[in-house]
């Protein structure tokens, strides 16, 4: 069997597997894969909605050689990440997919990571699109995923308050670095969503945001929306501590096998994409609150700098002693960081 049919595909590749493990499926109120709409069952009272959506294209996102069980993973998971920065729970998602045809052996295994991740985070697959891409076209995969949270208590990036301190969750730089060095990477190939940390953080965190484009990036987009919020300071300044950064396992002893230098490796975890982790702010006086999650959930929680009231939104790197970093380093910095267009 060497293509499939789209129905046939439906049928026999999507809806058992999407049911499989799912309470979803079996709530009474609730409809999934075969019908015109898929119906989700209420939601808990006292929760609104969060959705997200984030689209995989061959050949931007992804090689074509990519392991298909890392790229059925990979979609959901950049979805769930966004869920994670929100504080929301999974509820269930979408999945929209432009194939040249369908391989049976490709997309079997392209279903595997998906679904592995879609039982784990008790999100099923409700529904979705299957259509052609013309010969010689890119593939491409979209998930919409619907999250619930209780009203008002999102995480949100516009939250920032002068003298919060900014947290990272887990490590840094080794996707940048199996990027750099072409091989591949559980940190690259198979992100984790922080789902359970992006929980815990509600009513504790200010803000919040996962590491997508790279943390120097995502910190800009933390202090712009804080800046763009309307009321409050009308901008702020974020001092962050270079040698505090958590730098990750495998950037670590490529600086101890001297492969790469201390520097360009910090850079690295600085501008670095493809990191899905929580970058969030947080008062100080949340700082026991946050160990003890930390702790509880066994993921590293590092605090690497602080907020302060400015003119405009900045960001300023500092070293052991407190004083600015090297103006290379900071030029390496500027130079990084992936850009979509
Ligand atoms: P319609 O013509 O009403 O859009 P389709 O033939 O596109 O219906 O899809 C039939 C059913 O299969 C629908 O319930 C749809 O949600 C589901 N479906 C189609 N493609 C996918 C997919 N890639 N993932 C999940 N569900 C899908
Ligand atoms: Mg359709």
């Amino acid at each position: 069997m060497a293509r499939l049919g789209e129905f046939e595909f439906i049928d026999q590749f999507l809806k058992s597997q999407a049911a499989q493990g799912q309470p979803f499926y079996r709530h009474p109120l609730a409809l999934g894969i075969g019908d015109d709409a898929a119906l989700m069952p209420p939601l808990e009272s006292g929760e609104q909605f969060a959705v997200a959506s984030d689209m995989l294209i061959e050949g931007r996102h992804y090689f074509p050689d990519v392991d298909p069980r890392s790229l059925g993973h990979k979609v959901l998971a950049v979805n769930l990440s966004d869920l994670a920065a929100m504080g929301a729970r999974p509820a269930g998602f979408t999945l929209s997919a432009g194939l040249r045809e369908i391989r049976p052996q490709w997309i079997t295994s392209f279903l595997d990571g998906l679904f592995s991740l879609s039982r784990a985070a008790e999100c099923p697959l409700m529904g979705g699109d299957t259509t052609a891409v013309p010969a010689g076209g890119s593939e491409v995969f979209s998930v919409t995923v619907l999250g619930a949270v209780p009203l008002g208590q999102a995480l949100r990036r516009d939250g920032l308050q002068p003298g919060d301190d900014l947290w990272v969750s887990g490590h840094l730089g080794d996707a940048a670095y199996a990027v750099a060095v072409k091989s591949p990477d559980p940190k690259l190939n198979w992100p984790e969503p922080r789902l359970a940390l992006g929980l815990r953080l509600r009513g504790i965190a200010s803000a919040a945001i996962d590491i997508s484009d790279g943390l120097q990036s995502e910190v800009m987009h933390l202090l712009k929306a804080a800046a763009s919020r309307g009321h409050g300071p009308a901008a702020l300044r974020a001092t962050l501590s270079w040698p505090d950064l958590p730098i990750g396992p495998r950037l670590r002893e490529a600086i101890s096998a001297g492969r790469i230098a201390e520097h360009e490796a910090i850079c690295m975890a600085i501008t670095g994409g493809d990191e899905y982790e929580l970058l969030f702010g947080a008062s100080p006086n949340e700082r026991a609150n946050i160990r003890e999650v930390g702790l509880q959930l066994g993921l590293a929680l590092t605090r690497i700098g602080t907020v302060a009231s400015d003119a405009t939104p900045s960001m300023d790197w500092r070293d052991a002693l407190g004083k600015p970093i090297a103006a290379a380093w900071q030029q390496g910095i500027d130079d990084g960081g992936f850009r979509h267009f």
